[in-house]
């Protein structure tokens, strides 16, 4: 059954027949705490049947989500030490994060920006903060790229997004702009052949990252909306959380690389998830993902291996964490075997 709108509630998620009604009680004590939010397209893609379903995870809210654990934090990733004004997040010298607002199409359990994300949370910048923002962003040449994010910056209306390029585009210094989001799998219909107009800012580069996490987001519909952009000169990146019980197999991961290799998107980071509160149900280890990343190099083209990196917790930024085939004297190669490599001539 396909609802007709955006599931809101453990209430809605009973009615749609997404939970059983005796996890009401506990799941409405969930939901006063992060936001839930499934749409039509994600809630259609659930097996009910399946307790281990792959979607049904990542969207419909866990009692184990109350477990908090003492190394996770609400600011996991350090966006707050790195933000001199509202809306902006600004970690290396020349690029920064612009987060336009804090709503999302869906809400993810395990997102790292849960504290800060969802309709209890911050809502979008005021015009005047927006306008501060932007002035930083003038106010410093270093800046080569924006990155506008959020929330999710696909759900802000053509008409807003268009006022939003036509301002960034003013900005001689900055020459790409890139957008993350996940609104062309989790919510295709939204992406409009007036939204992709309004992307487009003369004499910028503009990428569009979209978060997937499992190939079976990646619906004809999805692929659709990701060719309009596409189509329109938007080149894709893929970025994907490794996450327990989701993906973290080598027959699911290859399968999502290959689906978004197939729709013209180039896997760009395979990322260790974050330490978000009350997530810890969904993480691996880092010894897991180098095992996956393994698997997968050599038998999977070379166009589906993303970067496997962890954002150091505290702020510390986002680092490649392997696997490394690096050693003092040699290689290894994709099966596991050493081989020996000379030194560069003295
Ligand atoms: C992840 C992140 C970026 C983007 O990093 P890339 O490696 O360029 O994708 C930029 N700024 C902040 C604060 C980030 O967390
Ligand atoms: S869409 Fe992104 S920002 Fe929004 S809840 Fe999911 S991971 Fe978090």
């Amino acid at each position: 059954m396909t609802p007709a709108a955006t599931l809101r509630s453990p209430v809605a998620l009973a009615d749609a027949g997404l939970i059983a009604a005796d996890r009401l009680a506990g799941l409405e004590r969930v939901a006063a705490q992060y936001a839930v939010a499934i749409t039509p397209a994600m809630a259609e893609l659930i097996e009910v049947s399946d307790a281990d379903d792959p979607i049904a995870r990542q969207f419909i809210p866990a009692e184990a989500e109350l477990n908090v654990r003492p190394e996770e934090s609400a600011d996991p990733i350090g966006d707050l030490v790195h933000s001199p004004v509202e809306g902006i997040v600004h970690r290396y010298a020349d690029r920064c994060l612009l987060k336009v607002n804090h709503a999302c199409a869906v809400y993810c359990r395990f997102c790292f920006r849960r504290e800060m994300v969802g309709p209890g949370g911050v809502r979008a910048l005021s015009a005047k903060a927006l306008d501060s923002a932007l002035a930083y962003i003038a106010g410093r040449p270093e800046i080569w790229e924006v990155i506008v994010t959020g929330g999710d910056p696909f759900i802000l209306s053509a008409r807003r997004l268009r006022a939003l390029m036509t301002r960034l585009a003013a900005i001689d210094h900055v020459k790409v702009i890139r957008f993350h989001t996940r609104v062309p799998a989790v919510a295709p219909d939204m992406v409009t052949d007036a939204l992709v107009a309004a992307l487009q800012a003369p004499g910028k580069a503009i990428y569009v990252a979209l978060h997937a996490n499992h190939a079976r987001e990646l619906t004809p519909a999805a692929r659709a909306a990701c060719a309009r952009l596409v189509d329109a000169g938007v080149p894709m990146l893929g970025q994907t959380v490794l996450l327990r019980g989701v993906n973290d197999d080598p027959e699911t991961l290859t399968a999502l690389m290959r689906a978004f290799v197939e729709t013209r998107i180039k896997p760009y980071y395979l990322h260790q998830a974050d330490l978000a509160p009350g997530t810890s149900h969904l993480r691996t280890s880092l010894a897991e993902g180098q095992a996956l990343m393994r698997a997968l190099r050599g038998d999977v083209s070379g166009l589906c291996q993303p970067t496997y990196v962890l954002d150091i917790p505290g702020g510390h930024g986002k680092v490649p964490v392997g696997p490394d085939y690096l050693s003092e004297t040699g290689v290894e190669d994709p099966s596991g075997r050493h081989h020996a490599y000379p030194p560069a001539a003295a």
